[in-house]
């Protein structure tokens, strides 16, 4: 998979692909990173990318000519069709089901990274085929959120993970939040492992987590749950 981002920033993209599961998926080869700062189309002494708002008003708006010049960069440097995806809080909200169709279907994703006020909405028309939100609170730039699209498609991509099963048990992947998670020791300050997790019995165990997983997703979200479709061994869990 190969990621475009588009950015003012990209020393703070870049570290996305230097560390931890990320990192070793990127010296793996699994993901491609390349980052474009639009500052190099810009105008003037101080390549400008920034103009100030029709209408007036405060701050500064990111112009057009910058962007989409940036954007046919990217296509210039690969062949393969990028979708292109701004990032920015009037979007759709992230979603892990956005992410596996991403990945499942685009070798090649370009993310735009807004800065001031905005992107000029001519650009976000023209050139740009969705808008994607981390969430409902406003960021400084989209640079956080296009690193959450990466680092969450990465740990995907087949062979990202130690373990094959480890995308599959995380919260969402099958609608649910994960069960939660316990390591050595047995004991401390007086709590306890569930008993269930040393017994040995896989059966049981994995019996133990599914149902943990569908308590805490009804007690935490429950609205995760009116969407969910229960599995054929749910359907004991569910009469207990
Ligand atoms: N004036 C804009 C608004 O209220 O919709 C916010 C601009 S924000 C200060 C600057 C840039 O940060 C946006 O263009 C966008 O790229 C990014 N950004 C801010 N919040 C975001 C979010 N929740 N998700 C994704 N990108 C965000």
């Amino acid at each position: 998979m190969r990621f475009d981002v588009i950015t003012l920033f990209p020393e703070l993209v870049r570290p996305v692909a230097e560390c931890g599961v990320t990192g070793r998926a990127a010296e793996q080869g699994l993901f491609e990173l390349h980052t474009w700062n639009p500052r190099r189309w810009g105008t003037g002494v101080h390549q400008a990318v920034d103009d100030r708002p029709y209408g007036g008003g405060p701050g500064m708006v990111m112009q057009y000519a910058p962007l989409a010049a940036a954007l046919a960069a990217v296509g210039e440097a690969d062949p393969r069709p990028a979708r292109v995806i701004a990032l920015t809080p009037q979007g759709r909200p992230l979603e892990q089901a956005m992410l596996r169709q991403l990945v499942q279907q685009q070798p090649r994703v370009a993310l735009l990274c807004g800065r001031y006020e905005g992107i000029d909405e001519r650009l976000l028309e023209a050139a740009v085929d969705e808008e994607w939100s981390l969430g409902d609170y406003v960021l400084s730039g989209g640079e956080l959120a296009a690193m959450a699209v990466i680092d969450a498609c990465v740990r995907l991509l087949p062979g990202a993970l130690g373990h094959a099963d480890s995308a599959a048990q995380d919260s969402f992947s099958e609608g649910l939040l994960d069960c939660p998670h316990y390591t050595r020791p047995e004991w401390i300050d007086g709590r306890a492992v569930p008993a269930e997790l040393l017994t040995g019995h896989h059966a049981r165990i994995e019996r133990w987590r599914r149902r943990e997983a569908l308590g805490r997703t009804w007690e935490r979200r429950p609205d995760l749950l009116a969407r969910w479709i229960p599995g054929v061994e749910d359907a004991a869990l569910l009469d207990e």
